[in-house]
């Protein structure tokens, strides 16, 4: 197990992985005595942190692994949760025994403040940032950090006991944890993504109770109800739950009142005024806000008010304090994201939906027929559960990447009259233009044309994010 970073003082600490985690971890050992050593297997120009490093006096190694990385006398190995425990470095540190962590259990030693963590499949980004929204309304200082784009590491050194860290885990970060113990562990979902990297179900899941591996009577766990894999998961915990339901009432809990009916996912709402409500156990039943008013759309963003009220009032937060937020609120870029109405179509980038279960909740909660622009890296799924989605929801289909003719296979099956494949060349960007174009001629007035790829971007593009800004930047310019 691994032990507070000040206790490396004078020993060999590896940061493997150079990227903004490894950077902001290396400097908070160096700062403590340890002996670091950082390697990248890419080129030094392709590393930005690496002169700043190299300047603090620390040992910088860019373009290899050195054969006598994991020497005898490496007490820690520090890995990005990107790289696979497959990697030569790592694989080696396993054969050693040497501890091999992520950054975030090194930041979980380091910070005076109460952790919130967030893990699952869909929904972390837009849940953690919520919640810091939660927090900061009523008065409770959160740092928002992790996953989410600023490390944990530089989070944890900053803040005071006064601060809560609310912090988004991927499961690559979690599964290098050891000791972290969140105060408030918030799992949302389990869908079958990232097969590819933990090989079975069991190993991602496995990663996900890390989360609540450490909790104690002190802490809450929060899992979502309506999960089977989360429910089974809850059975196997020992600190105090606040689950949360789309679709029943809960003794302990935080659900919507009336609660939707189980089967009415994807279906026209039926008018019923419903509300967020919470209950500990005692039969009060306390409205927190009705569903009307909540800022973002969508029952999957519902599902994420309602972790995001219950991770809040299990951190303490006064129940009188979230409405505003809860209110005014209005996502993030990339997710379900409006862009622009132009002769009447509606255009959203909703980039960052990257498996088929986020473009469902995504075309699911647009009520305007869509032409929906998806496609991207090919990871060897066929798609075929879509077939009911497209076949209910689209009016036409404009695919690309490596996935097209899976997808335009899926749209023929569903029926789409429209289904159109935009082939590849090298300039990416002009294929997705192109894309836009075709799907802005297949719209009419009154329609929504989206950008819900179901796919992961690097076919074709550096980020989710650069995706998407170019789609917005090709609605923009219609
Ligand atoms: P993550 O950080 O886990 O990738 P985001 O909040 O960035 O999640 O949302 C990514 C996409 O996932 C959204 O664009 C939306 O399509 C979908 N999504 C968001 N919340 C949920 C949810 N609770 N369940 C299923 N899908 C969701």
């Amino acid at each position: 197990m691994m032990n507070h970073p000040s206790t490396y003082k004078g020993r060999r600490v590896v940061v493997l992985g150079l990227a903004r985690s490894g950077a902001s971890v290396a400097k908070v050992f160096h700062e403590l005595g340890a002996n670091v050593i950082v390697n990248d297997k890419k080129e030094r120009e392709l590393s930005p942190e690496a002169d700043e490093l190299a300047a603090l006096g620390i040992n910088v190694v860019c373009g290899y692994h050195p054969e006598d990385l994991i020497s005898e006398d490496t007490a820690l190995l520090i890995k990005n949760p990107g790289i696979p425990y497959t990697a030569p470095p790592v694989a080696q540190a396993l054969e050693r025994g040497v501890e091999i962590v992520t950054e975030v259990e090194a930041a979980y030693f380091l910070s005076p403040a109460p952790i919130i963590g967030i893990t699952g499949s869909n929904g972390k980004t837009t849940t953690t940032t919520l919640i810091g929204k939660l927090l900061e309304a009523a008065g409770m200082n959160p740092i928002v950090a992790g996953n989410i784009g600023r490390p944990l590491c530089e989070a944890a050194i900053e803040a005071t006991p006064d601060n809560w860290l609310v912090a988004e885990l991927s499961s690559f970060q979690l599964k290098g944890t050891g000791a972290f113990r969140p105060r408030v562990a918030l799992l949302l979902n389990i869908a079958e993504t990232h097969l590819d990297y933990h090989g079975d179900m069991d190993d991602y899941i496995n990663s996900k109770i890390k989360l609540f591996d450490n909790q104690t009577d002190e802490d809450a766990a929060i899992v979502n109800w309506d999960d089977p894999e989360c429910r089974a998961i809850s059975a196997l915990l020992t600190a105090p739950q606040l689950p949360f339901s789309l679709y029943e009432r809960l003794d302990t809990g935080v659900y919507i009142e009336p609660p939707y009916a189980k089967d009415s996912a994807g279906k026209p709402d039926d008018g019923v005024q419903r509300s967020f409500v919470y209950s500990f156990g005692d039969g009060n039943v306390r409205e927190v806000l009705p569903v009307s008013e909540l800022g973002i759309p969508g029952r999957h963003n519902a599902a994420n008010a309602l972790a995001a009220i219950a991770a809040a009032l299990a951190a303490g937060a006064d129940p009188q304090r979230l409405q505003q937020p809860l209110r005014s609120f209005r996502g993030v870029e990339h997710r379900l994201e409006f862009v622009r109405e132009t002769a009447g179509v509606s255009y959203y980038n909703d980039s960052k939906a990257t498996n088929p279960i986020a473009t469902t909740m995504s075309v699911q909660s647009l009520t305007a027929p869509i032409v929906l622009i998806a496609g991207g890296l090919d990871r060897g799924s066929d798609y075929m559960e879509l077939v009911p989605l497209f076949r209910d929801r689209l009016k036409a289909l404009v695919a690309l990447g490596e996935t097209r003719e899976k997808l335009a296979k899926v749209a023929e099956l569903a029926g789409l009259a429209r289904v159109e494949i935009v082939e590849p060349n090298e300039d990416a960007e002009a294929v997705l233009r192109e894309a836009v174009r075709r799907a802005a001629e297949l719209a009419e007035p009154g329609d929504a044309v989206l950008l819900s790829p179901a796919c992961a971007s690097w076919d074709m593009f550096a980020s989710y994010e650069q995706r998407g800004r170019i789609f917005k930047d090709s609605a923009h310019t219609l």
